[in-house]
């Protein structure tokens, strides 16, 4: 089970990764493609900035040549070991798959890069879930 609290929550649902209580993205879809990487400057709850320090995303490419392979691999998988396509197909369904989950593995490999760097934390959390109930 993903809930909050856990990195995982945050690095799929791409919430705060302190108090996970909101998206840290302006479009919580991702497939709205002018604002994929359009994020918010800081969490309204718990006051974290995202942008640690400027240019601070731009690490999250090396997250995302680990995570495009983690899908290219999958999507071989898919087509040619279960699907028993050939290899020619399989590389177009790899091909395929890296540009139409773009917009995602953009967003998976920031949230991940922001994760390496926070942790989720209780106490914010749970003051910020207190201020929240109130309003
Ligand atoms: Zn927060």
């Amino acid at each position: 089970m993903i809930r909050k609290g856990m990195k995982l929550y945050s690095i799929l649902f791409g919430v705060c990764p302190k108090c996970h209580q909101e998206s840290m993205y302006q479009n919580k879809n991702p497939y709205v493609l002018s604002e994929v990487i359009k994020m918010k400057e800081s969490c309204s709850h718990c006051q974290t900035k995202y942008q640690i320090e400027p240019s601070f995303f731009y690490g999250s490419m090396y997250v995302s040549y680990a995570v495009g392979i983690a899908f290219a691999v999958a999507a071989f998988i898919v087509s040619y070991n279960i699907l028993g396509s050939s290899l020619t197909v399989a590389f177009i369904a790899i091909v395929a798959t890296l540009i139409g989950f773009m917009p995602v593995i953009m967003r998976l490999s920031r949230n991940i890069w922001i994760n390496l760097f926070m942790s989720y934390d209780k106490e914010l959390a749970k003051k910020s879930g207190v201020k929240s109930a109130k309003q």
